[in-house]
Parts: structure tokens; C-alpha cells; sequence
């Protein structure tokens, strides 16, 4: 069924909330990071202190990170300026090329890495592709064209369905 291949296994209010211990318990030591609407809105060119700080965070608790964005290799450039990390800049996700570099580059095995983004149809697909857990968060700030309307429409009933989901399995 497509809307439990494209739920996400986990779906939280912001990045923030993805803290060390969040990933830590589930075993996740690498985490694949979309970057437009994910961790910024598409016209911040660079990272806040606030991105900095989480960035720091996860690698005190031995996170490995990396950036898979569909944007140019400008866009990812300038945003990974201060941060560093390996980055996969025209992933075309949801194909797995870029995806599938970025966990060869981190070397963590695929049972322990984990993508997060802010789309379904890109993010969540393509870790559910390659196999490897996702995390979705809602986008910062979306564009208001008739494509990304049309789009996250597209993703609510998959919304639906984790909600759903979760709900089932608190009954328990
Ligand atoms: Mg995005």
C-alpha cells in the first residue's frame, strides 16, 4: 500500500526535537539532512547559531552527519561554510545516487542511519528506497506556488495515516 511505504517512521514538529538522545535510543548514528525547509527556509543563506549549536550536539554524541540536497552545490556550499560536513548538493531525490553516496562517504552501516527532510516525495522516498529510516518535519516555510500546494495535498493522507498509525500502536 503506497501510504504505508511513504509514511514516515518518524514525524516531528522540527529539527530541534531531533536530539541525540532521540537518535541515540533508536539506534540511529548517522542522519541524512535535507537542508531547504528543513533545517532553514530557502532564502537564509547560512546557518543560524541555533543550527550550529544542534549541529554540535549531535556530533559531541557521535552523530555522523551529511547533507543531501536537491538544491545547487552553490546553495549547499555557502549553508556548509561553518558546518563541514560531507555534502551530496543535486541528490535528485527521491533517486538513490546522491543518498546512496552520502552513507558510502559517512561509513555507517544502512541499519543505522537514519534521512530527515521536509518532503515525502523526496525525502521519505528516497530513504524508504535505499532502506534506511526516515524522519520527517514539517517545512519551515513553503513557497506558495501552485506545485508545492499541490504537493503537500498529495502528502496528507499519508500524514493521515501515521497519525493514525501512532495513535493504534499508544493504544496498545
Ligand atoms: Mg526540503
Amino acid at each position: 500500500m503506497l501510504r504505508r511505504y511513504l509514511c514516515p517512521d518518524e514525524y516531528l514538529e522540527g529539527f530541534r526535537f531531533v536530539t541525540p538522545d532521540f537518535l541515540l535510543s533508536r539506534n540511529i548514528r548517522a542522519l541524512l539532512l535535507d537542508i531547504d525547509n528543513t533545517l532553514a527556509p530557502y532564502e537564509l543563506p547560512e546557518p543560524t547559531e541555533e543550527i550550529l549549536a544542534w549541529f554540535q550536539s549531535l556530533w559531541d554524541a557521535g552523530i555522523k552527519t551529511a547533507f543531501v540536497s536537491n538544491n545547487h552545490k552553490q546553495r549547499v556550499s555557502r549553508f556548509n561554510e561553518k558546518i563541514g560536513i560531507a555534502a551530496f548538493p543535486r541528490a535528485k531525490k527521491p533517486l538513490r545516487c546522491g543518498t546512496k553516496r552520502a552513507i558510502a562517504a559517512l561509513g555507517v552501516p544502512k541499519e543505522e542511519c537514519a534521512i530527515m527532510g521536509d518532503q515525502i516525495f523526496t525525502d521519505v522516498w528516497a530513504g524508504r528506497r535505499i532502506g534506511i529510516r526516515t524522519i520527517l518535519v514539517p517545512p519551515i516555510r513553503d513557497r506558495r506556488d501552485i506545485f508545492t500546494a499541490g504537493k503537500r495535498l498529495l502528502e496528507r493522507p499519508i500524514l493521515k495515516y501515521y497519525i493514525k498509525k501512532k495513535e493504534e500502536v499508544s493504544d496498545d
